[in-house]
Parts: C-alpha cells; structure tokens; sequence
C-alpha cells in the first residue's frame, strides 16, 4: 500500500523521502539487508545490534506536565515531568531529524478487544525498527488499513540525541516523551526498540483505567476447558516462559487488559529472553525462532548459528515474533475471565515456597509490593541478591497510581472469585551463590497443580514469618524443596535471611499505610518472630 505524504507532511516532516508503508516481511528483511542493519541467522531469523542499548532507560522517559493529563499521573520518579516547551524543542529536532529521509510507517493496533483498541503509528528511519513493531503489535488485515487514522503516533529519532538537555533539565541526552493531550510520543539518542513497546503500554496503562478496565503486566493462556490464567511478574521472572505451554493456548506473554467480558492480549506478538536458551527446556520458545523473528544482540559464528550462551553483547540477548510462531496460541488473543492468577517472582534470597496459595488480603499484600530480586553484577565480585519492589509488577510503566491498579484487580478477583498464588521461580538451598535457580520442570510441575486444581485437594503447612500457605505434598515435587527451610543445610542462614528480606517487605510496605481507600494490607504480609 502507498501512503498519501500529506499524512507525514502534517506532522511537521518534511517528507522529500520515500515513505515505505506497512511494508511486509519478505521487504522488511529485503531492506534490512540492503541497508547493512541485519544479517541473517541460518534459521531464518534476522539478528540485528541495538546499539549502545541493549535494554530501556527509564530515567529517560518524562510526560509532558499539562492539562488535564496531569490530574491523574502519578508524578515521582517513575513519572517524571517535562514541560511544553521542552517537548516542543525536541519536536523539532525530531522531525528535523526524520525530514528529506527515507521513512518506515507501520500502522499498528493495540489492544484485541474492539471496545479498547487502539490505532498506533510508528515511524522510523531504521527497517528493524518497523520490524519490531510489526512483530510486537497487532496487525491490522489489509482492509483495516484503509482509511486508518491514528490515535497515537511514535515518532522515533533514534539518530539525534540532544544535547542541550542540562538546561532543560532533563537527565541525558536520551529522551522518551508521551505527550498525551496531543496522542504523540518522540524518542531520540537510543535505537532499543523496548521503548515503543514499553512506550505504548505505558498508554494503555493511563487510558483504560480511566474507562474502568484494568490494564496488567502479565501474561496470559487457556486450557482446553476455557480455564483462563494469568502470569504477572517482573522482568525475568518467567512469564514468557511459563505461558509458553503446548498444553494451554497462548493469549499473550506481557501485556492485558480485563475489563466486563474477559481478558485481551495488547499485542500481537512475544518478547522472549533467549540468554541461554535450550531447546529441550523451551521448545515452543527455540523453534519460533524462524524467518520473520527478530534477535537482538546475540553472537553468531561465520555460518550463522546462533550461540546463545554468549552474553558477551548483554545478557538482555532477545528475541521478538509474531504470536502466530507459537503453534498453540489463540488467535481471537482474548478469553474469558481468569480462574487463575499467578504472581511470579525469582526470589535470589532462596526465602519464598515455590508455591503457595495466598489469601485476598495477601493478594492485595504481594501485588502493591511487586516483589522479585535481582543478581548483582557480578563483574564486581557481589553476589549478593538485591531487592526489587515494583508495585503491581510493573511500576516502570504506570502513570496512574499503583492503588488505581490494585483496586481494580481486587474488586475482579472478588467479582470472578479467583484463586491467587505465589510462585518463586527464583532460588532454592540456599541465596544466589549457594543455592541455585529452581528448575523450569519443577516450576511447571507447581503450575500444572494449580491449573489442574490438584494444588488444593491436599494439605498446608503455613510457614513462618512470611505466614504463607505451602502444599505439604504437590506430585512429583520433593517435599523439601517445597519447604524453603528444609531445603537449605544451613538453617540460621535461612533465618536471618527470612528475616532480613521480611524487614525489606515491611519497609517497602510503609508507603501504602494511611492512604485513602485503605489500601494497609500490612498485616496479611510478613512479621518478624512470628
Ligand atoms: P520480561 O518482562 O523481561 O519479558 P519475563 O517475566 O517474560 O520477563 P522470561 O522471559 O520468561 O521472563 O524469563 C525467564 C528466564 O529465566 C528465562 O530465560 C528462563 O529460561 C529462565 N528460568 C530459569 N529457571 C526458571 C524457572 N524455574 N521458571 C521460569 N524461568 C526460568
Ligand atoms: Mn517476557
């Protein structure tokens, strides 16, 4: 299809270029080839370098302060302010940028239900650019682009970056701004395309809970029977991997909307970590990895076998594709209302059960704290684990108030009387350093027991401290990697471990005491010496 330039030339581009329009794979790959943005890895996927980023930078991104935009935001370090003035300086730096140049134009959907769908433009100088984006969103049928006007337009800069931002006061030379009484984003000074997936989530997570729909951070699949579950969880918790089950359909492995008839997936394709990524392990996962799948940053050798082992570029090696490479996905990308809701986290203390049943309160406890922790660097020789708290699981891409979120979530679980559970996908035996990761097959063997029920025809012992509710046998599972304490040999380590990770929950916690709306599930969450 062609595009009409008047549409470029009324952004203020100057469009002297070519435009490339919604350009199909076999062009996409033709051009990123041309242009030297790519190489292709003997099975068939492209693998291109991000550049200096590997991964998002979040002190980077700003909304612009204006009405009435502003009422709702929850301003603060996640949400940071920038001005008009300073948008529309940058306005013209990116679409000087972008004029006289050769444009890729993708017209995007986000959101799979009609009632919240979203029509997202994205244009780009870079052919692995509008790959990405073709590959994460939903793509609309060659009829549904006639006549498609957008909601929201990305306009990506990559190549300028600007320097004159000390005196405008903003962080680097980076810049990711959502001005969203004018539906338009501008990105500059970074290639990583995470920003405009991350960029367009963020949108979604302002507009539909102003309509009353929860909006989440997680994936999502169905069984056979309609049983819908969902996956929240922090970067590199799992649910990519966990949703990705050949015995349940996909809907979706990051982003959601719930609203009155069911649960929508926002986009129309996957994001997976493949950082040591094995076939045997994660089968769905390697063998959608195939023409039309873009990797970023992995390491090939001279015949274009990938390594995956090699971190050598980031360990943040990704891979994107259309959900379509998972044979077992729904293609409506909707279901009906959850049965099921998992929080995951990589607990790298080695302190929470690997699965447990929580209580409403401790529902409302874990998901406001948005708990996982992270393995320091260990090119500095720490390895000691470090805490994360996200609220909701996913803070970064919140613009509202984390309270907002949970109110819905728990009016839905009340409403739909769902099951929650906590699942550490994190360390057993021991913290990072002495213990080590849990195994994917004994993850899966926790999920398949909540998913198939049989998690609650048995008996629970309630841990101490943390006061969570553990399976005291679950199937093929040892009891003592059930039970974090028996699993470690050191039990003192454990205690003051359990302790110091609880003061790190109640600290974290004190900022949800004495909101409105009583948002204090402080007692559903851990007590030291009880
Ligand atoms: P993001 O939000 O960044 O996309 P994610 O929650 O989707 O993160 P995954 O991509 O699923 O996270 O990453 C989980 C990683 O941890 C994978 O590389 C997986 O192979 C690895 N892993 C190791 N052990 C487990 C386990 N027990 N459960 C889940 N994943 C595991
Ligand atoms: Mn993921």
């Amino acid at each position: 299809m062609i595009m009409n330039p008047a549409e470029i030339e009324k952004l203020g581009i100057n469009s002297t270029g070519t435009i490339h329009y919604n350009l199909s794979y076999d062009e996409l790959i033709d051009h990123e080839l041309k242009n030297g943005e790519c190489e292709q890895a003997n099975n068939g996927a492209m693998m291109v370098d991000t550049g200096i980023f590997t991964g998002r930078s979040p002190k980077d991104k700003y909304f612009v302060n204006q009405d009435p935009s502003n009422k709702y935001i929850a301003w603060g370090n996640v949400n940071q302010p920038t001005t008009k003035e300073v948008f529309d300086d940058l306005f013209q730096n990116v679409t000087g940028q972008l004029s006289g140049k050769d444009l890729y134009v993708m017209d995007l959907f986000t959101g799979a239900s009609e009632a919240s769908k979203r029509n997202v433009r994205f244009v780009s100088e870079i052919a692995w650019q509008a790959h990405f984006v073709k590959n994460m969103f939903i793509r609309p049928l060659k009829k549904e682009l006639e006549g498609f006007s957008p909601d929201f337009t990305v306009l990506n800069a990559c190549k300028t970056v600007n320097e004159n931002y000390e005196n405008q006061d903003l962080h680097s030379e980076v810049f990711i701004i959502f001005n969203i009484e004018e539906n338009i984003a501008i990105i500059g000074g970074t290639w990583y395309g995470g920003e405009m997936k991350k960029g367009i989530f963020s949108m979604m997570n302002y507009w539909l809970p102003l309509e009353d729909k929860l909006s989440m951070h997680c994936s999502a699949n169905v069984g056979k029977a309609g049983d819908t579950a969902l996956f929240f969880g922090l970067s590199g918790t799992g649910k990519t991997t966990l949703s990705t089950d050949p015995e349940r359909a996909l809907i979706g492995d990051d982003e959601h909307g719930w609203d009155d008839d069911g649960i929508f997936n926002f986009e129309g394709g996957c994001y997976a970590k493949v950082i040591n990524l094995d076939a045997k392990n994660e089968p769905e996962i390697y063998g959608a990895i195939c023409k039309d799948a873009l990797l970023e940053n992995v390491v090939a050798d001279a015949d274009g076998n990938v390594d995956y082992e090699d971190g050598s570029k980031t360990e943040n090696t990704r891979v994107s594709y259309p959900i379509e490479h998972i044979v077992n996905h729904e293609p409506s990308l909707q279901a009906g209302h959850p049965e099921n809701i998992i929080f995951l986290t990589a607990d790298a203390f080695g302190i929470l059960p690997p699965v447990s049943k929580l209580s409403k309160e401790q529902a409302m406890y874990y998901f406001l704290s948005g708990y996982t922790a992270k393995v320091a660097g260990t090119e500095r020789g720490i390895t000691e684990p470090v805490a994360t708290f996200s609220a909701c699981f996913g803070e970064a891409f919140l613009p509202l108030h984390p309270t907002v979120y949970a109110k819905l979530l728990g009016e839905k679980i009340d409403k739909h009387g769902v099951n929650v559970y906590l699942v550490n996908t994190g360390w057993t035996g021991g913290g990072y350093g002495v213990g080590k990761r849990m195994s994917i097959k004994d993850t899966r063997a926790c999920i398949n027991a909540i998913l198939d029920g049989s998690i609650n025809s048995g008996e629970f012992n309630t841990t101490k401290t943390f006061r969570l509710k553990v399976p005291k046998t679950l199937g093929s599972i040892k009891p003592e990697v059930l039970n974090p304490r028996t699993a470690w040999a050191d039990k003192e380590a454990f205690d003051t471990s359990r302790d110091t990770l609880a003061e790190m929950f109640i600290e974290n916690f004190k900022k949800y005491q004495g909101l409105e709306g009583n948002f204090d599930y402080s007692e559903a969450g851990p007590k030291v010496g009880s």
